[in-house]
């Protein structure tokens, strides 16, 4: 499937709405493993990316894309705006060549990881993300995948990040950057519908 800037920006709003539906669900998940603000910084950075979209209004899809990841870099904060940023920067890059998203998702992919130096595994969103791209090359994304790589995080102990720092306390928990990127996931199947 191509994206489009048509798409990106249903997909965004999509994603901005989820993010805003639960963000205090997102900072519950962040309190027991981590600092407690993840709804919250995900819910600022997803307005900015809106008023962006909505008020200078990109040319193409590569213009779009950078802001998408300008205004995440900016305004999110913490570990995940840098990571989520630079899973958006690194699509711009390649969308001035190739618009597919298996191909956009798995170079966002490759960022994240060269980013925050996180393998699957290790309790972060990488978890989510390493299961989505390949299904997204496959053409079989669907929420029941997308759910049960957001739960493989539950059992796992954090190696990076903050939750990192509780050890095996980290055990039993919803990573809560692989939830929102859950979201960012079902967002993209359901403004492809
Ligand atoms: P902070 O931990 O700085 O408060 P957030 O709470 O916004 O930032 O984001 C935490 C999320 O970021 C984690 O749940 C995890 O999914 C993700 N994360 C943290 N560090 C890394 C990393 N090195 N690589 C990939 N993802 C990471
Ligand atoms: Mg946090
Ligand atoms: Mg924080």
């Amino acid at each position: 499937m191509e994206l489009t800037t048509e798409l990106l920006d249903k997909w965004m709003a999509i994603f901005a709405e989820k993010i805003e539906a639960n963000k205090a669900y997102l900072s519950d998940l962040d309190t027991p493993i981590g600092d407690g603000d993840h709804g919250n910084n995900m819910a600022r950075g997803m307005s900015a990316v809106e008023e962006a979209l909505q008020t200078k209004k990109p040319a193409d899809l590569t213009s779009a894309l950078k802001l998408v990841a300008m205004s995440l870099i900016s305004k999110v904060g913490g570990a995940s705006g840098p990571l989520y940023g630079t899973a958006f920067l690194e699509m711009a890059k390649l969308s001035n060549s190739e618009t597919d998203l298996a191909r956009l998702t798995e170079a966002a992919l490759l960022g994240i990881k060269k980013r925050g130096g996180a393998e699957p595994g290790d309790k972060t969103m990488v978890d989510v993300w390493s299961a989505v791209v390949p299904a997204l090359a496959k053409g079989n994304l669907t929420n029941d995948l997308i759910q049960e790589a957001v739960e493989s995080t539950k059992p796992m102990q954090a190696k990076k990040g903050r939750a990192s720092y509780l050890g095996e306390r980290s055990i039993g928990h919803l990573d809560p950057g692989s939830v929102s990127s859950g979201y960012l996931f079902t967002a993209l199947l359901e403004a492809e519908a």
